[in-house]
């Protein structure tokens, strides 16, 4: 469909209507083919409700939609664009790369390059290509499994670590924003393999262990939760977790793949080490392309096929055009990138606190790096149950308030903010002038409630 883009839809200070025609119609259109009308369930608004934007373009720090207006982008694919959309670089090096094949089915030298500038960033010491995270996670968990002879698997309440069926007990991100029960489809048996516990309480780990250490493969945890919003690991909680396992001879899979390059150059681990066995990426390494990994100490990645008997593969796996994305991606990140994320993160979340202050609302503005969030509570967030207690009402009025603004933040109260170093002065004096009037909303949904 042809876009013709208006930019100056509220330079004249009117907000945007509600309706939005033309991603209406697309999105009663795709109903008919496709479930629910979209391909990954936050993007439907449910949580929110109203019509879902449909994207036309992104510009840096700005998203264009169907009806031609301009957002100011604080999703950012979810975290993969550090350098906000179609930063020239990357789309010279996935133009590049199409242009000599989109894939090969054979080695490439960029999947060297890929893995290579990984091990490089983290402690990994070898490094499997795979095109998602949830493949990540689900193939780390297989080796675990396959490394130990052990079969179950501990998780925390509200971390999600993609759609792996034995990893979607108590998930967060679209399966807590939804506020499903356990997925159907998923079998008892790959269930009773699972053990949920609460979020940054060790004692509940340690108790876990005393009685079934011995038949537990691995602890797998997000490095810092990003799915539940923002809740960041107590001090030492990552590397507790690692002793633990370690004592009990089972493995900790530590997984990157919201927080990996996004939040330091080495990920999570690089703010907070942890002796993990292996990690898990994704999102920021694909820069905006399907590529993910994971890896580990050699002694566990070689257990891997065709080096050993764990079995995993992928027909577009280390995909050219997501190799040269990724790759650039991460080449442009520079200590200078990392420290202006975190001057720009802490910047908008520190206006966004001040505007829910002065408008009376009590909010929790929660950090893990440069990925953070804000919980409509006055309650500390440390796990998921007290995620749980935030005011549903006041985020959606917030969040329309701002989409009406011209800011685009996460559909769902259970996710991160994410920003891209794009972020301009226009864009941020957008964001200043759109929380005053959006911290209003909240309060009024508050007091309503
Ligand atoms: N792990 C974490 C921590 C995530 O945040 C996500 C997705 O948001 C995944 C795994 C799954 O990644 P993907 O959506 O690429 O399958």
């Amino acid at each position: 469909m042809d876009v013709a883009v208006t930019t100056s839809y509220h330079a004249d200070g009117r907000p945007y209507p509600d309706e939005a025609p033309v991603s209406q119609a697309l999105f009663d259109r795709a109903q008919a083919t496709v479930p629910g009308g979209v391909n990954s369930p936050v993007r439907a608004f449910r949580a929110v409700g109203g019509t879902p934007r449909f994207m036309a373009r992104g510009a840096g720090p700005w998203l264009f939609d169907a009806d031609g207006r301009r957002y100011v982008d604080l999703v950012c694919s979810w975290g993969p664009l550090i350098h906000g959309h179609a930063h020239p670089e990357i789309v010279a090096a996935i133009q590049s790369a199409a242009a000599h094949g989109t894939s090969f089915g054979t080695p490439t030298e960029g999947e060297v390059e890929l893995a290579e500038e990984i091990v490089r960033r983290t402690p990994v010491e070898q490094v499997r290509l795979v095109s998602s995270g949830t493949e990540a996670t689900m193939t780390a968990i297989r080796l675990a499994r396959g490394f130990t002879g052990r079969s179950k698997i501990v998780k925390f309440a509200g971390c999600y670590h993609g759609h792996v069926d034995a990893l979607l007990a108590a998930a967060g991100s679209g399966v807590a924003t939804l506020g499903l029960p356990d997925s159907p489809g998923v079998t008892g048996a790959a269930a009773s393999e699972t053990i949920v516990l609460p979020y940054n309480d060790p004692a509940a780990v340690e108790a876990v262990f005393a009685e079934q250490g011995d038949a537990i493969a691995a602890i797998i945890t997000e490095a810092a939760a990003g799915n539940m919003g923002v809740v960041a690991p107590r001090d030492g909680f990552n590397q507790r977790l690692a002793e633990i396992a370690h004592r009990h001879g089972a493995l900790l899979v530590v997984d990157e793949v919201m927080t990996g390059f996004r939040v330091s150059a080495g990920g999570w681990t690089g703010l907070d080490p942890v002796d993990a066995d292996l990690f898990t990426y994704g999102k920021v390494m694909g820069g905006g392309l399907p590529a993910a990994a994971f890896g580990g100490r050699a002694e566990i990645m070689s257990r891997l096929a065709p080096a050993g008997p764990v079995y995993q593969a992928g027909t577009l796996s280390g995909n050219p055009l997501a190799c040269a994305a990724g790759l650039t991606s991460l080449r442009l990140a520079d200590d200078a990138v990392y420290k202006r994320l975190d001057e720009l993160s802490a910047t908008v979340g520190a206006l966004a606190s001040a505007a829910l202050n002065d408008a009376g609302v009590a909010h929790r503005l929660s950090y893990a790096g440069n990925m953070f969030s804000i919980f409509f509570t006055p309650d500390d967030v440390v796990d998921y149950d007290t995620a749980k207690t935030q005011d549903g009402a006041a985020f959606k009025a917030f969040f329309h308030a701002m989409l009406r603004q011209g800011v685009y933040l996460p559909p769902s109260a259970f996710e991160s903010w994410f920003v891209s170093t794009a972020l301009d002065d226009a864009a941020l004096e957008t964001i200043g002038a759109a929380l005053p009037i959006a911290a209003r909303a909240a309060a009024a949904a508050g007091e309503r409630a």
